[in-house]
């Protein structure tokens, strides 16, 4: 504890909390804090006003701000805590630092505490925690408790940045709850989904960061006071915690601390391999600090995109891509995988990968022309030849690879290229790489691509389209595409990324839905969507197949795919096969989920999984995507550049899997949530 300063100043506590209403449920922004000397006042709160109605969080409809003065002997002053580092790789090693944290103090149910920990992700405030009974002590418990009154003492003039540092709050938080009367200890994680580092403190270890606590992009953040009742009263420390103004002293920079010796082990057994990367380490930070002209380009961008809510971060996973995964630690229904028939973790699809690693390990070693074609690749090659009807097919490590790859092969400088103005960004760079021109028609409309291919006669035209528009969901006009790619004699290529495995009684793709026997020249797609594995291709004839493998250069100067992705594309195309009643029962799942839109009053139509709900204001869009999320169900919000400006939606997409049940349950929601 510090001493009180000799002519305690009067001060003020300044308090911002922002909010929005949605469905008449509030939902929390941004909040804030500070005590401050009564000149400093008017800037600051300007200054937290400005954070709490331009938060990347959402459009606040709601802010309070709460200015009161404080009894200077009331004010409580507090030294910092010593800091220290550990750098960690993951955030499960990061769980891992705090069970060791706990042990230290001598804390006996770890695992009840960690439990606990999850538990505390739903509150707004910390958990009060008995360490003997594990039972919660706070008198809400939905709302838990809230420590306020506290900020650090400034020496120099307020901090007018609305940029929120998190780690002189978190400080601040810090030693105030260390010495509150029966506290023994804290553990913190932040909601914020940019921030993943988090803290354990206590009065013997002090305040301890850890670098990665939970997966970037998750708001899950949690808190627990941990406390001893044979130390002092529950009613005492809420008390404390809630009503005692604080100041802390010397709240720096957090700093390194020294790494650890390195521990020599042995290599080629698979102990050696499989243990932990040894204890906490402290990597010295190779980044550039302070500014220069081109950071600073880049972080006004950055922050840019923030203010126009077009930031983004990502989401974790921690399970199969299945119908229902966990993220955040929690189950969740993902209604928005272009895993569309549930292949990737089929028992088959395991089995068969197992054995091809046991066989053949990961790695190609090498570009197929060189030493990476394995007898694999080949089968693949025959098997997608086969599935799509055509004579040969080219292999491609992804959709985005075979794209760029394949429009730069076929199109140069003194070619025309006629793409749709909606087509995959992937087609778009494929065209740019090219260097050839490229003429942009008018979405799906055949007459415009027609008037536009008269205007600009070539000798060397190509024309591509997507075949299922990844955004909309709408299906390219097949058979007039080809009517006027044949009259007007131009290659054509039609991206089947999310027509097959879809599209067709069989999933074979657009021939099938149109029932057309005629084929463009090339039928690019990728196995990556409804096929469960990971890569592109081109079904084509032998002539461009052979074609494509001396020219193209995304396939000459890469390597090989691994043999064990290939056998998995192969067993996602067997399985195709083998299980029919897969793509039919996704064909009854896209009619269904859109009737019960329908009936919760969304005008929703769709031949394919891919439903998209548009909103139209990005920020709108991730509330009702978080709603969402906070009721299970996993459905990004889909913003700008994917989509144009204005236009942020939900982009369902559906899977042979999910139930009936879970449709409408799905639907029900978000008629509710946007209406
Ligand atoms: C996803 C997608 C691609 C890229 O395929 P990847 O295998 O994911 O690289 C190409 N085109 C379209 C239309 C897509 O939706």
């Amino acid at each position: 504890m510090a001493d009180a300063p000799h002519n305690p100043q009067h001060l003020f506590s300044l308090k911002m909390r922002a909010s929005a209403h949605l469905n008449g449920q509030e939902c929390h922004i941004s909040g804030a804090e500070k005590i401050l000397p009564k000149e400093q006042l008017p800037d600051v709160a300007r200054a937290l006003v400005s954070r709490g109605l331009n938060h990347a969080k959402g459009d606040a409809d709601f802010l309070n701000l709460k200015i009161e003065e404080l009894a200077p002997e009331a004010i409580l002053y507090l030294d910092a805590p010593p800091v220290t580092t550990i750098e960690v790789d993951t955030w499960q090693e990061g769980l891992r630092e705090v069970e060791r944290f706990l042990r230290e103090e001598g804390i006996a149910n770890i695992e009840g505490i960690m439990q606990r920990l999850q538990e505390s992700y739903a509150m707004r405030g910390a958990m009060l925690l008995d360490i003997h009974t594990l039972e919660r002590l706070e008198p809400d418990q939905a709302r838990g408790v809230r420590a306020t009154y506290m900020d650090c003492e400034r020496t120099d003039s307020p901090p007018l940045s609305d940029v929120k540092n998190h780690f002189a709050e978190a400080i601040v938080l810090a030693a105030k709850v260390m010495n509150c009367p029966g506290v023994v200890g804290e553990i913190c994680i932040s909601d914020d989904p940019d921030y993943v580092t988090g803290y354990v403190a206590s009065q013997k270890a002090g305040y301890r960061r850890i670098t990665r606590m939970k997966p970037l992009g998750s708001e899950q953040g949690g808190r627990i006071f941990l406390f001893d009742t044979t130390l002092a009263s529950p009613a005492d420390a809420i008390r404390f915690l809630e009503k005692q103004p604080v100041i802390v002293r010397s709240v720096a920079r957090p700093e390194a601390v020294a790494r650890p010796e390195a521990v020599a082990r042995p290599f080629g057994s698979v102990e050696a391999v499989t243990r932990p990367c040894g204890p906490a380490k402290e990597v010295a930070r190779p980044y550039r600090s302070g500014e220069n002209t081109y950071l600073s380009r880049f972080r006004e961008k950055l922050a840019n995109l923030r203010e126009n809510k077009l930031f983004r971060t990502m989401r974790t996973i921690e399970s199969a891509q299945a119908s229902h995964v966990v993220s955040g630690g929690r189950e969740m229904v993902l209604m928005a995988s272009n895993s569309y028939l549930d292949l990737t973790a089929h028992p088959l699809m395991k089995q068969r990968c197992a054995e091809a690693l046991e066989k053949y390990g990961f790695g190609a070693g090498g570009s197929r022309l060189t030493t990476g074609n394995t007898d694999l690749h080949e089968t693949l090659e025959r098997k997608i030849a086969s599935f799509k009807g055509t004579e040969a097919a080219v292999l491609f490590n992804t959709g985005y690879t075979a794209n760029t790859a394949i429009i730069a092969a076929l199109a140069d400088k003194e070619s025309v290229v006629f793409s749709d103005e909606l087509n995959h960004a992937s087609i778009i760079d494929g065209c740019r790489l090219s260097r050839a021109k490229v003429v942009i028609y008018r979405h799906n409309d055949m007459a415009d691509l027609e008037a536009k291919i008269r205007e600009n006669p070539c000798a060397n035209g190509l024309v591509v389209s997507d075949a299922v528009f990844s955004m909309d969901g709408d299906i390219l006009q097949f058979p007039r595409f080809l009517d006027i790619c044949e009259k007007h004699d131009l290659l054509s290529m039609i991206d089947e990324a999310h027509s097959t495995g879809v599209l067709g009684e069989h999933g074979h793709g657009i021939q099938e839905h149109f029932h057309e026997s005629r084929y463009p020249d090339i039928l690019m797609g990728t196995l990556s969507k409804a096929v469960g594995a990971e890569g592109g291709y081109a079904a084509c004839s032998q002539l461009l197949a052979d074609y494509l493998r001396n020219t193209a250069r995304g396939f000459i100067f890469s390597t090989a795919m691994s043999p064990v992705t290939a056998q998995a594309a192969l067993t996602g195309l067997e399985l195709i096969e083998r299980e029919p009643e897969r793509v039919q029962q996704l064909h009854r799942n896209i009619a269904c989920f859109c009737e019960a839109l329908r009936e919760g009053g969304l005008n929703v139509s769709s031949e394919t999984p891919i439903i998209p709900i548009v909103i139209g204001d990005e920020g709108r869009a991730l509330a009702v995507a978080q709603q969402l999320y906070e009721a299970g169900i996993l459905i990004p919000a889909i913003r700008y550049p994917t989509v144009a400006k204005g236009s942020a939606r939900l982009r369902v997409s559906l899977m042979a899997t999910h139930t009936e049940e879970e449709l409408h349950r799905a639907a029900a929601l978000i008629c509710q949530t946007i209406s």
